[in-house]
């Protein structure tokens, strides 16, 4: 079923409420979450980890708004976080601290410590630095930290470069040669307590080949932990898993659990996923209107109102999203070769190049699809542009989940210094 279609009149919907009606009250660009779709992406996992030993983490930084993890921390998700700020949403959500994971490749003492004073539920290491620096923290507040040690397994993940995570030469986890290592230390440190292993290989996955090839190495690490005298009772296999942006297959929840079930089969290890592009990104749209239209010489450019700041994939990746009109164009509307970009003064400002779109005028609105992950959250106020707003969608309720701060308050806080003249 898709949250976002239109109706019998040809406006688009998102769930049973119009987006030109959002666009009405709240101005553009936005971002529009569908909570139905949410909820459906959310059950994909629930159903298939029926009778399984395994919990779901939503990986916060995919879409952290309070209200979207509100809606999965009442379904019962846990928290991947990869800051203290991250720390501090889950638990303004509602997630309890226990079901907290703390992930990331440079934790500061003072992160550690506050995620210690919290009681979060586990910690994972990425090296042999952060083992010292976590065990000294720990052992300040007298509390014992329980800990994984993300391993580097070296899969490559094939997907784009600069969202793999598993090879060799990135920066994440311990290799999974000098594991061993690693493990010796933290059995070694009086305030750590070992409770598993972690990975996560990296992000927009549309095979399940690497997580098959990732797994048996670890599980061979895992045995050969066991042999050092290690207790590894948990086994965090990470996110990562794709979505559909263009025309990606990406494989079902069930069968990449089916697949994670039958690789750790035996292994008497309780699972942990951290999704988050799956869980959101196919949950939100990110709407806009036309400014203007300007033909040029090798093609024509729509100007919208959403520019690199509000959505950087496309830019940062070279991502590719579907853009439609919010009002469905007539079947013999003949199409225009075009560039969408934003008022951003970067020539790599835009949102999609060289697509064939129904001709496009002023004041007419835009749809990107896909947008729900990797979106709000990457948005910045470059060129003094407000974070576009966020609003969520029930049924035939709408509300703003986060408002378009005002230019003042964006002013508001920045100061002059006290030897300058007041302006
Ligand atoms: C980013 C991240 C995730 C989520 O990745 P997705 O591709 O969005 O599923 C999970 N775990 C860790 C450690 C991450 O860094």
């Amino acid at each position: 079923m898709s949250f976002f279609a239109y109706d019998a009149t040809g406006d688009m919907q998102a769930e049973g409420v119009a987006l030109k009606t959002i666009a009405g009250q709240v101005g553009t660009p936005f971002y529009c979450y569908s909570a139905g779709a949410l909820r459906a992406a959310w059950q994909e996992f629930a159903v298939a980890m029926r009778g399984m030993n395994a919990s779901v983490c939503y990986a916060l930084k995919a879409n952290s708004n309070l209200a979207v993890v509100k809606l999965f921390g009442d379904l019962g998700a846990g928290a991947d976080i990869v800051s203290v700020g991250e720390m501090r949403r889950a638990l303004a959500a509602g997630i309890p601290a226990k079901k907290i994971v703390y992930s990331g490749v440079g934790k500061k003492p003072s992160e550690l410590m506050a995620a210690l004073q919290a009681g979060i539920g586990q910690i994972n290491v990425e090296s042999s630095a952060e083992l010292e620096t976590l065990n000294a923290v720990a052992g300040q507040l007298g509390v014992k930290a329980a800990i994984t040690i993300r391993v580097n397994p070296d899969i490559d993940a094939a997907t784009h470069e600069k969202i793999t995570t598993g090879r060799k030469e990135n920066k994440f986890g311990i290799d999974i040669d000098l594991a061993r290592e690693a493990y010796t230390l933290a059995g070694k440190l009086p305030n750590l307590q070992v409770v598993g292993v972690a990975m996560h290989i990296g992000s927009q996955l549309t095979t399940l080949d690497p997580y098959r090839d990732a797994i048996a190495r670890v599980r061979g690490l895992i045995t050969q932990l066991r042999a050092d005298g290690h207790r590894i009772d948990r086994f965090d296999i990470g996110g990562g898993l794709g979505i559909v942006y263009a025309d990606e297959q990406p494989p079902s929840v069930a069968s990449f659990l089916q697949l994670v079930a039958k690789e750790t089969d035996g292994l008497g290890c309780e699972l942990t996923f951290e999704p988050g592009r799956r869980l959101v990104g196919e949950a939100g749209v990110l709407v806009s209107e036309v400014i203007l239209v300007k033909p040029g010489v090798s093609r024509t450019f729509v100007v919208v109102d959403a520019a690199m700041n509000d959505l950087i994939r496309p830019t940062l990746y070279e991502a590719w999203h579907d853009i439609v009109p919010v009002r469905r164009p007539r079947p013999d509307a003949a199409t225009i070769r075009c560039d969408i970009v934003g008022p951003v003064c970067e020539s790599g400002d835009y949102l999609a190049q060289n697509r064939d779109l129904a001709a496009l005028s002023a004041g007419d609105l835009i749809m990107v699809r896909s947008a729900g992950a990797y979106g709000a959250v990457m948005a910045s106020s470059y060129n003094t542009r407000p974070l576009a707003p966020e609003v969520l969608v029930d049924g035939t309720r709408f509300a703003v989940v986060r408002p378009r701060p005002s230019i003042d308050e964006m002013l508001s806080s920045e100061r002059f210094p006290p030897w300058m003249e007041p302006a």
